[in-house]
Protein backbone atom coordinates (compact mmCIF):
# COMPACT_ATOMS: atom_id res chain seq x y z
CA UNK A 1 0.00 0.00 0.00
CA UNK A 2 1.01 3.47 -0.48
CA UNK A 3 0.01 5.85 2.79
CA UNK A 4 0.08 9.48 3.10
CA UNK A 5 0.08 10.60 6.38
CA UNK A 6 -0.31 14.30 6.88
CA UNK A 7 0.40 15.84 10.83
CA UNK A 8 -0.35 19.25 11.58
CA UNK A 9 1.55 21.59 13.81
CA UNK A 10 0.76 20.53 17.64
CA UNK A 11 1.08 17.14 16.47
CA UNK A 12 4.51 18.18 16.13
CA UNK A 13 5.22 20.73 18.16
CA UNK A 14 8.08 19.25 20.71
CA UNK A 15 10.92 16.54 20.57
CA UNK A 16 8.38 14.31 22.23
CA UNK A 17 5.36 14.88 19.77
CA UNK A 18 8.43 14.49 17.04
CA UNK A 19 9.55 11.06 17.76
CA UNK A 20 5.60 9.97 18.46
CA UNK A 21 5.10 10.52 14.93
CA UNK A 22 7.95 9.24 13.46
CA UNK A 23 7.04 5.63 15.50
CA UNK A 24 3.65 5.57 13.39
CA UNK A 25 4.94 6.39 10.19
CA UNK A 26 7.77 3.65 10.98
CA UNK A 27 5.20 1.26 11.88
CA UNK A 28 3.27 1.43 8.66
CA UNK A 29 6.63 1.12 6.86
CA UNK A 30 8.21 -1.37 8.44
CA UNK A 31 4.34 -3.59 7.39
CA UNK A 32 5.51 -3.00 4.23
CA UNK A 33 4.07 0.21 2.93
CA UNK A 34 5.50 3.02 0.90
CA UNK A 35 4.85 5.49 3.14
CA UNK A 36 4.80 9.52 2.12
CA UNK A 37 4.75 12.16 5.19
CA UNK A 38 3.59 15.50 5.27
CA UNK A 39 4.34 17.78 7.61
CA UNK A 40 3.40 21.17 9.25
CA UNK A 41 5.37 23.82 10.58
CA UNK A 42 5.75 23.04 14.32
CA UNK A 43 3.24 24.13 17.48
CA UNK A 44 2.58 27.91 16.78
CA UNK A 45 5.49 28.50 14.06
CA UNK A 46 4.19 30.22 11.58
CA UNK A 47 1.87 32.60 13.82
CA UNK A 48 5.10 33.67 15.25
CA UNK A 49 7.07 34.29 12.34
CA UNK A 50 4.15 36.64 10.87
CA UNK A 51 4.44 38.37 14.05
CA UNK A 52 8.28 38.59 13.45
CA UNK A 53 7.29 40.02 10.04
CA UNK A 54 4.71 42.19 11.20
CA UNK A 55 7.10 43.49 14.01
CA UNK A 56 9.55 44.64 11.19
CA UNK A 57 7.71 45.71 8.40
CA UNK A 58 3.47 45.94 8.67
CA UNK A 59 3.18 46.20 4.72
CA UNK A 60 5.93 43.39 3.98
CA UNK A 61 5.38 42.00 0.38
CA UNK A 62 3.76 38.99 -0.35
CA UNK A 63 6.66 37.52 -1.93
CA UNK A 64 8.42 38.08 0.92
CA UNK A 65 6.01 36.88 3.39
CA UNK A 66 5.73 33.20 1.52
CA UNK A 67 9.62 33.33 1.73
CA UNK A 68 9.45 33.54 5.30
CA UNK A 69 6.87 31.33 6.02
CA UNK A 70 7.63 28.27 4.05
CA UNK A 71 10.95 27.63 6.20
CA UNK A 72 8.45 26.59 9.32
CA UNK A 73 7.91 23.59 7.44
CA UNK A 74 11.71 23.00 6.14
CA UNK A 75 12.23 22.69 9.98
CA UNK A 76 10.08 20.42 10.93
CA UNK A 77 10.09 18.05 7.81
CA UNK A 78 14.40 18.01 8.30
CA UNK A 79 13.84 17.60 12.14
CA UNK A 80 11.68 14.46 11.21
CA UNK A 81 14.30 12.98 9.01
CA UNK A 82 16.85 13.39 11.33
CA UNK A 83 14.42 11.45 14.27
CA UNK A 84 13.98 8.60 11.89
CA UNK A 85 17.41 8.63 10.62
CA UNK A 86 18.39 8.18 14.48
CA UNK A 87 16.10 4.74 14.72
CA UNK A 88 17.52 3.70 12.22
CA UNK A 89 15.35 3.85 9.27
CA UNK A 90 16.01 5.57 5.93
CA UNK A 91 13.95 8.44 5.59
CA UNK A 92 14.64 11.94 3.18
CA UNK A 93 12.85 15.33 3.74
CA UNK A 94 12.15 16.95 0.70
CA UNK A 95 10.33 20.49 -0.05
CA UNK A 96 8.08 22.04 -2.78
CA UNK A 97 11.43 22.95 -5.28
CA UNK A 98 12.81 19.74 -4.70
CA UNK A 99 10.27 17.56 -6.27
CA UNK A 100 8.65 20.37 -8.05
CA UNK A 101 5.16 21.14 -6.67
CA UNK A 102 4.19 24.06 -9.28
CA UNK A 103 1.76 26.60 -8.15
CA UNK A 104 -0.10 29.82 -9.29
CA UNK A 105 1.66 32.29 -8.58
CA UNK A 106 -0.66 34.46 -6.18
CA UNK A 107 1.72 34.54 -3.02
CA UNK A 108 0.04 34.19 0.10
CA UNK A 109 -3.08 32.03 -1.63
CA UNK A 110 -1.57 29.70 -4.28
CA UNK A 111 -2.60 26.70 -6.15
CA UNK A 112 -1.14 24.11 -7.65
CA UNK A 113 -1.28 23.09 -10.80
CA UNK A 114 1.29 19.99 -11.62
CA UNK A 115 3.32 17.97 -9.38
CA UNK A 116 5.92 16.02 -10.59
CA UNK A 117 6.36 12.28 -9.16
CA UNK A 118 9.40 11.30 -10.06
CA UNK A 119 11.82 12.43 -6.84
CA UNK A 120 9.53 11.17 -4.98
CA UNK A 121 8.87 8.05 -6.42
CA UNK A 122 12.70 7.42 -6.96
CA UNK A 123 12.76 7.36 -2.76
CA UNK A 124 10.10 5.18 -2.22
CA UNK A 125 11.74 3.10 -4.63
CA UNK A 126 14.87 2.84 -2.41
CA UNK A 127 12.45 2.29 0.60
CA UNK A 128 12.92 5.59 2.11
CA UNK A 129 9.99 7.07 4.42
CA UNK A 130 9.49 10.74 2.33
CA UNK A 131 8.83 13.41 4.49
CA UNK A 132 7.40 16.14 2.33
CA UNK A 133 6.65 20.12 3.66
CA UNK A 134 3.04 21.00 3.66
CA UNK A 135 1.91 24.44 2.82
CA UNK A 136 4.45 25.37 -0.22
CA UNK A 137 4.35 25.42 -3.62
CA UNK A 138 6.49 26.70 -6.57
CA UNK A 139 5.70 29.46 -9.25
CA UNK A 140 6.56 30.11 -12.61
CA UNK A 141 9.31 32.95 -11.64
CA UNK A 142 11.05 30.26 -9.24
CA UNK A 143 9.56 31.44 -5.76
CA UNK A 144 8.04 29.97 -3.00
CA UNK A 145 4.32 30.31 -2.63
CA UNK A 146 2.20 29.80 0.49
CA UNK A 147 -0.97 27.78 -0.24
CA UNK A 148 -3.11 29.74 2.60
CA UNK A 149 -3.56 28.81 6.40
CA UNK A 150 -4.24 25.45 7.00
CA UNK A 151 -2.53 24.49 3.48
CA UNK A 152 -0.95 21.56 4.45
CA UNK A 153 -4.04 19.48 4.31
CA UNK A 154 -4.43 20.63 0.65
CA UNK A 155 -0.42 19.08 0.22
CA UNK A 156 -1.50 16.15 1.13
CA UNK A 157 -4.31 15.43 -0.88
CA UNK A 158 -2.47 16.47 -3.75
CA UNK A 159 0.20 14.09 -3.31
CA UNK A 160 -2.29 11.53 -2.65
CA UNK A 161 -3.87 12.02 -5.80
CA UNK A 162 -0.92 12.52 -8.15
CA UNK A 163 0.87 9.26 -5.92
CA UNK A 164 -2.76 7.23 -6.67
CA UNK A 165 -2.22 6.29 -2.81
CA UNK A 166 -4.39 3.95 -1.08
CA UNK A 167 -5.15 6.44 1.71
CA UNK A 168 -4.55 9.39 2.88
CA UNK A 169 -4.75 10.24 6.68
CA UNK A 170 -4.79 13.19 8.44
CA UNK A 171 -3.91 13.54 11.73
CA UNK A 172 -4.25 16.39 13.99
CA UNK A 173 -5.08 17.16 17.88
CA UNK A 174 -9.09 16.32 18.17
CA UNK A 175 -10.32 12.23 16.98
CA UNK A 176 -12.14 13.30 14.22
CA UNK A 177 -14.58 15.47 12.62
CA UNK A 178 -17.15 17.02 15.22
CA UNK A 179 -20.73 18.00 14.79
CA UNK A 180 -19.21 21.53 15.88
CA UNK A 181 -15.73 22.31 17.04
CA UNK A 182 -15.53 20.00 20.07
CA UNK A 183 -13.41 23.02 21.95
CA UNK A 184 -16.70 25.78 21.88
CA UNK A 185 -19.52 23.16 22.09
CA UNK A 186 -18.48 20.74 24.76
CA UNK A 187 -21.28 17.85 23.80
CA UNK A 188 -20.12 17.95 20.45
CA UNK A 189 -20.05 14.49 19.08
CA UNK A 190 -17.64 12.91 16.70
CA UNK A 191 -18.73 11.72 13.42
CA UNK A 192 -17.93 8.13 11.63
CA UNK A 193 -18.81 9.12 7.82
CA UNK A 194 -19.07 12.74 6.17
CA UNK A 195 -19.59 13.09 2.48
CA UNK A 196 -17.23 15.27 0.22
CA UNK A 197 -19.85 18.16 -0.44
CA UNK A 198 -21.02 18.02 3.64
CA UNK A 199 -17.35 18.43 4.18
CA UNK A 200 -16.42 20.61 1.63
CA UNK A 201 -19.13 23.37 2.69
CA UNK A 202 -18.31 22.47 6.63
CA UNK A 203 -14.81 23.18 6.08
CA UNK A 204 -15.55 26.83 3.62
CA UNK A 205 -17.60 27.70 6.41
CA UNK A 206 -15.11 27.49 9.34
CA UNK A 207 -14.60 23.95 10.51
CA UNK A 208 -10.85 24.61 10.02
CA UNK A 209 -10.60 20.57 11.16
CA UNK A 210 -9.32 20.50 6.99
CA UNK A 211 -8.34 23.20 4.70
CA UNK A 212 -11.54 23.68 2.32
CA UNK A 213 -9.19 23.33 -0.90
CA UNK A 214 -7.67 19.68 0.22
CA UNK A 215 -11.81 18.46 0.42
CA UNK A 216 -12.45 20.02 -2.91
CA UNK A 217 -9.28 18.00 -4.72
CA UNK A 218 -10.51 14.88 -2.52
CA UNK A 219 -13.53 15.13 -4.33
CA UNK A 220 -12.73 15.52 -7.53
CA UNK A 221 -9.58 13.01 -7.32
CA UNK A 222 -11.31 10.63 -5.66
CA UNK A 223 -9.05 10.50 -2.47
CA UNK A 224 -10.22 8.78 0.53
CA UNK A 225 -9.89 11.02 3.70
CA UNK A 226 -9.31 10.11 7.27
CA UNK A 227 -9.23 12.22 10.00
CA UNK A 228 -7.77 11.17 13.16
CA UNK A 229 -5.76 11.97 16.37
CA UNK A 230 -2.07 11.86 16.31
CA UNK A 231 -2.17 11.29 19.63
CA UNK A 232 -4.22 7.86 20.04
CA UNK A 233 -5.62 5.33 18.10
CA UNK A 234 -9.42 5.80 18.04
CA UNK A 235 -10.77 5.31 13.99
CA UNK A 236 -11.63 9.01 13.23
CA UNK A 237 -13.68 10.13 10.80
CA UNK A 238 -14.02 9.25 6.86
CA UNK A 239 -14.34 11.75 4.44
CA UNK A 240 -15.44 10.08 0.75
CA UNK A 241 -18.10 9.90 -2.04
CA UNK A 242 -22.29 9.75 -0.85
CA UNK A 243 -23.04 6.09 -1.24
CA UNK A 244 -27.23 5.32 -1.72
CA UNK A 245 -27.61 3.58 1.26
CA UNK A 246 -25.96 6.53 3.43
CA UNK A 247 -28.67 8.02 5.81
CA UNK A 248 -29.09 11.36 5.14
CA UNK A 249 -28.41 13.67 8.06
CA UNK A 250 -30.77 15.90 8.79
CA UNK A 251 -28.01 18.27 10.04
CA UNK A 252 -24.30 17.17 9.83
CA UNK A 253 -22.59 20.19 11.90
CA UNK A 254 -22.56 23.73 13.00
CA UNK A 255 -19.26 25.95 12.43
CA UNK A 256 -18.55 29.32 13.40
CA UNK A 257 -16.04 31.81 11.11
CA UNK A 258 -14.93 34.54 13.39
CA UNK A 259 -13.18 35.70 9.85
CA UNK A 260 -15.76 37.69 8.75
CA UNK A 261 -16.54 41.81 7.79
CA UNK A 262 -19.68 43.53 6.57
CA UNK A 263 -19.47 45.87 4.29
CA UNK A 264 -22.48 48.32 3.11
CA UNK A 265 -22.60 50.48 0.42
CA UNK A 266 -24.81 52.95 1.51
CA UNK A 267 -27.45 55.65 -1.13
CA UNK A 268 -26.63 54.13 -4.39
CA UNK A 269 -28.89 54.33 -7.44
CA UNK A 270 -31.39 52.71 -8.16
CA UNK A 271 -30.91 51.67 -11.25
CA UNK A 272 -29.85 48.77 -13.64
CA UNK A 273 -25.80 47.89 -13.95
CA UNK A 274 -25.45 49.31 -10.21
CA UNK A 275 -24.67 45.75 -8.62
CA UNK A 276 -22.96 44.29 -11.83
CA UNK A 277 -20.01 47.33 -11.81
CA UNK A 278 -19.21 46.89 -7.54
CA UNK A 279 -19.33 43.71 -7.69
CA UNK A 280 -17.34 43.50 -10.94
CA UNK A 281 -15.00 46.17 -9.21
CA UNK A 282 -14.43 44.00 -6.59
CA UNK A 283 -13.73 40.72 -8.34
CA UNK A 284 -11.32 42.23 -10.83
CA UNK A 285 -9.28 42.93 -7.06
CA UNK A 286 -9.64 39.43 -6.36
CA UNK A 287 -12.14 40.09 -3.61
CA UNK A 288 -14.31 37.09 -2.55
CA UNK A 289 -17.97 38.44 -1.47
CA UNK A 290 -19.65 35.98 0.61
CA UNK A 291 -23.22 37.06 1.67
CA UNK A 292 -25.06 39.61 -0.36
CA UNK A 293 -28.61 41.63 0.85
CA UNK A 294 -29.94 44.33 -1.03
CA UNK A 295 -32.15 46.93 0.71
CA UNK A 296 -35.08 48.02 -1.29
CA UNK A 297 -35.29 50.87 -3.65
CA UNK A 298 -37.03 53.61 -1.93
CA UNK A 299 -37.17 57.61 -3.35
CA UNK A 300 -34.59 56.27 -6.50
CA UNK A 301 -32.27 54.89 -3.86
CA UNK A 302 -31.15 51.62 -2.19
CA UNK A 303 -28.19 49.81 0.12
CA UNK A 304 -26.29 47.07 -0.90
CA UNK A 305 -24.63 45.15 1.86
CA UNK A 306 -22.21 42.02 1.40
CA UNK A 307 -19.24 40.37 3.78
CA UNK A 308 -15.45 39.69 2.68
CA UNK A 309 -13.19 37.95 5.11
CA UNK A 310 -11.69 40.29 7.25
CA UNK A 311 -8.00 40.10 5.45
CA UNK A 312 -10.16 41.61 2.41
CA UNK A 313 -11.21 44.64 4.38
CA UNK A 314 -9.17 47.55 4.20
CA UNK A 315 -8.45 46.83 0.40
CA UNK A 316 -12.52 46.59 -0.12
CA UNK A 317 -13.03 49.88 1.31
CA UNK A 318 -10.22 51.45 -0.43
CA UNK A 319 -11.35 50.37 -3.54
CA UNK A 320 -15.53 51.74 -2.93
CA UNK A 321 -14.42 54.82 -1.53
CA UNK A 322 -12.00 55.05 -4.71
CA UNK A 323 -14.93 54.31 -7.08
CA UNK A 324 -17.46 56.07 -4.99
CA UNK A 325 -18.80 59.00 -7.71
CA UNK A 326 -19.10 55.70 -10.82
CA UNK A 327 -20.59 53.75 -8.31
CA UNK A 328 -23.30 56.08 -6.90
CA UNK A 329 -22.09 55.50 -3.33
CA UNK A 330 -23.24 58.10 -1.04
CA UNK A 331 -21.67 56.69 2.06
CA UNK A 332 -19.25 53.51 3.08
CA UNK A 333 -20.34 51.63 6.04
CA UNK A 334 -18.74 48.54 8.10
CA UNK A 335 -18.31 46.60 10.85
CA UNK A 336 -15.61 44.21 11.54
CA UNK A 337 -16.92 42.59 15.02
CA UNK A 338 -18.94 40.04 13.12
CA UNK A 339 -19.36 36.53 12.68
CA UNK A 340 -20.81 34.33 10.62
CA UNK A 341 -22.89 30.79 11.83
CA UNK A 342 -23.49 28.17 9.53
CA UNK A 343 -25.57 24.72 9.69
CA UNK A 344 -24.42 21.75 6.77
CA UNK A 345 -26.96 19.02 5.87
CA UNK A 346 -27.71 17.01 3.12
CA UNK A 347 -31.56 16.53 4.62
CA UNK A 348 -32.31 19.59 4.31
CA UNK A 349 -32.54 20.22 1.18
CA UNK A 350 -36.00 17.76 1.34
CA UNK A 351 -37.12 19.15 5.15
CA UNK A 352 -38.28 22.17 5.58
CA UNK A 353 -38.51 24.06 8.68
CA UNK A 354 -34.79 23.88 9.69
CA UNK A 355 -34.21 27.63 8.87
CA UNK A 356 -37.03 28.41 11.28
CA UNK A 357 -35.61 25.89 13.70
CA UNK A 358 -32.57 27.83 13.36
CA UNK A 359 -33.66 31.08 13.12
CA UNK A 360 -35.66 30.76 16.69
CA UNK A 361 -32.88 29.04 18.45
CA UNK A 362 -30.79 32.36 17.72
CA UNK A 363 -33.92 33.91 18.93
CA UNK A 364 -34.05 32.22 22.46
CA UNK A 365 -30.66 33.06 23.22
CA UNK A 366 -31.68 36.95 22.26
CA UNK A 367 -28.85 36.59 19.40
CA UNK A 368 -29.47 39.03 16.96
CA UNK A 369 -29.67 37.72 12.71
CA UNK A 370 -27.79 40.44 10.59
CA UNK A 371 -28.06 38.53 7.25
CA UNK A 372 -29.02 35.27 6.23
CA UNK A 373 -27.39 33.49 2.69
CA UNK A 374 -28.60 29.72 2.31
CA UNK A 375 -27.50 27.07 -0.21
CA UNK A 376 -29.54 23.61 -0.80
CA UNK A 377 -27.12 22.18 1.86
CA UNK A 378 -26.41 24.97 4.19
CA UNK A 379 -27.46 28.05 5.88
CA UNK A 380 -25.94 30.82 6.90
CA UNK A 381 -26.30 33.50 9.32
CA UNK A 382 -23.88 36.77 10.23
CA UNK A 383 -24.20 37.69 13.76
CA UNK A 384 -22.32 39.79 16.39
CA UNK A 385 -18.75 38.26 16.98
CA UNK A 386 -19.50 38.54 20.76
CA UNK A 387 -22.69 36.15 20.25
CA UNK A 388 -20.78 33.40 18.38
CA UNK A 389 -20.07 30.58 21.22
CA UNK A 390 -23.26 30.94 22.31
CA UNK A 391 -25.06 30.55 19.15
CA UNK A 392 -23.26 28.00 18.65
CA UNK A 393 -24.25 26.12 21.32
CA UNK A 394 -27.80 26.81 20.98
CA UNK A 395 -27.82 26.10 17.58
CA UNK A 396 -26.26 22.40 18.15
CA UNK A 397 -28.86 22.08 20.88
CA UNK A 398 -31.72 22.67 18.77
CA UNK A 399 -30.78 20.03 16.44
CA UNK A 400 -29.68 17.66 19.21
CA UNK A 401 -26.42 16.82 17.20
CA UNK A 402 -24.83 16.05 21.24
CA UNK A 403 -26.80 13.00 21.28
P1 LIG B 1 -3.68 20.96 12.53
O1 LIG B 1 -2.60 21.82 13.06
O2 LIG B 1 -3.55 19.54 12.92
O3 LIG B 1 -3.89 21.14 11.06
P2 LIG B 1 -6.00 22.63 13.04
O4 LIG B 1 -5.88 23.56 14.19
O5 LIG B 1 -5.81 23.20 11.68
O6 LIG B 1 -4.99 21.42 13.30
O7 LIG B 1 -7.42 21.88 13.05
C1 LIG B 1 -7.83 21.19 14.20
C2 LIG B 1 -8.75 22.06 15.03
O8 LIG B 1 -9.95 22.33 14.31
C3 LIG B 1 -9.25 21.41 16.30
O9 LIG B 1 -8.33 21.61 17.35
C4 LIG B 1 -10.60 22.07 16.55
O10 LIG B 1 -10.54 23.04 17.57
C5 LIG B 1 -10.92 22.77 15.24
N1 LIG B 1 -12.25 22.45 14.72
C6 LIG B 1 -13.15 23.38 14.27
N2 LIG B 1 -14.28 22.79 13.88
C7 LIG B 1 -14.13 21.47 14.07
C8 LIG B 1 -14.97 20.31 13.86
N3 LIG B 1 -16.20 20.44 13.35
N4 LIG B 1 -14.48 19.10 14.16
C9 LIG B 1 -13.22 18.96 14.67
N5 LIG B 1 -12.40 20.00 14.90
C10 LIG B 1 -12.83 21.25 14.61
N1 LIG C 1 1.75 25.96 8.93
C1 LIG C 1 0.66 26.44 8.13
C2 LIG C 1 -0.36 27.16 9.00
O1 LIG C 1 -0.17 27.28 10.20
C3 LIG C 1 0.02 25.36 7.32
C4 LIG C 1 -0.73 24.30 8.09
O2 LIG C 1 -0.59 24.18 9.30
O3 LIG C 1 -1.47 23.56 7.46
O4 LIG C 1 -1.33 27.65 8.49
MG1 LIG D 1 -4.97 22.51 9.89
Amino acid sequence: MLIVKKFGGSSVANKERIFNVAKRCIEDWQNGNDVVVVLSAMGDTTDELLAKATDINPKATKREMDMLLTTGEQVSVSLMAMAMQSMGVPAISLNAFQISMQSTSKYGNARFKRIDTERITHELENRKIVIVTGFQGINKYEDYTTLGRGGSDTTAVALAAVLHADVCEIFTDVDGVYTADPRVVKNAKKLEVVTYDEMLEFATLGARVLHNRSVEMAKKYGVTLIVRSSLNNEEGTIVKEAVKKMEKMLITGVAGDKNAARISAIGVKDEPGIAFSLFHTLAKNNINVEIILQSVGRNGRKDISFTVSQDDLQATIELLEDKKEVLTIQEVEYDENVAKISIVGAGMMSNPGVASRMFEALYNSRVNIKMISTSEIRITVLIDEKDVDRALNAVHEEFNLGE
